[in-house]
């Protein structure tokens, strides 16, 4: 497709993608932080760990804001009181155990000073340091990362934390980042972002998404192989992969609700596990790869998931929140040796199909209906009154 129509077709999803997620409820802005226990796995040999991950409430994610991710549904708030939330996340910071494994996480990206003002980060690291974590984590888009803010995080935190800097690739091609996750940064700033985390000691993680709008089974598919492989060339500590839901609030949703977009088969992440997994085991036979998101509950927000059927699903989950505990290639062989349901051989079979179309042309159409619908709505507004 050419650049131009590609540019057009971008501008129209973007559009489609803000208003539908202008419909999304504001947080309440009676919570101000909220404190969720994990069990996760560090390290090689992997060891388990605790780690505390506190969310705080800001305005929401300026990203967000400006319809670039096609996924996501995080939340969008009122401005924030910097005194009030910084307060209340520094009570409960303070009571966290020294030497634990903590997460800061804002809604969106915590070295984006649009959404997390200079003067709260200060505050909020100043009070993590105390803690003396042995690891400390956060999210940010590399648009955030430079290195003035890369430098004064180490600064503040003690030598012996291991930071962690985790950043949402989504796919390693530009062309599905930017048409099919509206994320506009092309290679060049996460390589630069990386380059700045290696020099600094910082481990990094990439965030990569299977089955982005638009993407058939077989094109999700290969492009999170493909984003794996290209994530792990270019030097990103460990590689996380996302299963994508259809969510209220999203584009992703609102296409799945018009039946032109579905989640992968979760048999199809098991397979891309096992393919990626299989490329690169570490000497002690653990991996480099991390899954999440592949068990949401189905609820108001979450429409549809990945899936297998009632058989399987439950074998699925096991295997998957084993590989989490063991990133091993084993764990997925064993998970595959499967005779239970006809849901692998399906996946396989449609991993093999070719429909011949590609997903610029999905994507057009999706935009096509929001633009139809839009004007549709438009022709039952009543005229004005003279
Ligand atoms: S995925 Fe990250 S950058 Fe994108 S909208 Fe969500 S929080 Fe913002
Ligand atoms: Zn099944």
């Amino acid at each position: 497709m050419a650049v131009k129509a590609d540019q057009k077709l971008r501008r129209t999803l973007i559009r489609a993608n803000r208003e539908v997620r202008s419909g999304r409820p504001p947080f309440p802005t009676d919570v101000n932080v909220a404190v969720h226990k994990f069990p996760t796995w560090i390290g090689s040999p992997r060891r388990p760990v605790e780690m505390t991950q506190f969310w705080f409430r800001t305005r929401g994610c300026t990203f967000d804001r400006a319809g670039q991710c096609s996924m996501c549904n995080y939340g969008i708030g009122d401005e924030i009181d910097i005194d009030e939330v910084g307060t209340s996340v520094e009570r409960i910071l303070s009571r966290v155990r020294k030497g634990s494994f903590i997460y800061l996480s804002p809604s969106g990206s915590l070295l984006d000073d649009r959404e997390v003002p200079a003067a709260l980060r200060e505050r909020l690291l100043a009070c993590v340091a105390k803690r003396e974590p042995t690891r400390f984590v956060f999210e940010t888009r590399p648009e955030t990362c430079t290195p003035e803010r890369l430098d004064r995080v180490k600064e503040m935190l003690p030598d012996t934390t291991t930071l962690v800097c985790q950043l949402g690739l989504e796919s390693w091609d530009p062309d599905v980042r930017s048409l099919c996750h509206l994320k506009p940064a092309t290679q060049e700033p996460y390589v630069t972002v990386l380059g700045r985390l290696r020099e600094r000691h910082y481990e990094s993680i990439a965030n990569l998404t299977l089955g982005g709008l638009g993407l058939s089974t077989r094109e999700a598919y290969e492009d999170t192989l493909t984003s794996v492989r290209g994530a792990r060339e270019a030097g990103f500590t460990t590689k996380i992969v996302f299963p994508l839901s259809a969510k209220s609030g999203t584009l992703l949703g609102w296409a799945h609700d018009r039946g032109l977009w579905n989640p992968v088969p979760l048999w199809v992440l098991v397979l891309l596990l096992a393919a990626a997994a299989q490329d690169r085991p570490g000497p002690d036979g653990a991996g480099d790869l991390g899954v999440s998101w592949f068990n949401p509950q189905i609820d108001d927000v979450v429409k549809s998931r990945p899936d297998g059927c009632d058989v399987c699903r439950p074998h699925l989950v096991d295997v998957l929140n084993r590989f989490r505990q063991s990133p091993e290639q084993r764990v997925l062989d064993d998970g595959l040796d499967w005779r239970g349901c006809g849901c692998l051989a399906q996946a396989i079979e449609l991993l093999a199909t070719d429909h011949h179309r590609r997903y610029p042309d999905r994507l057009a159409e999706i935009a096509e209906r929001w633009e139809y619908e839009r004007r549709d709505a438009g022709d039952r507004e009543p005229l004005p009154l003279l």
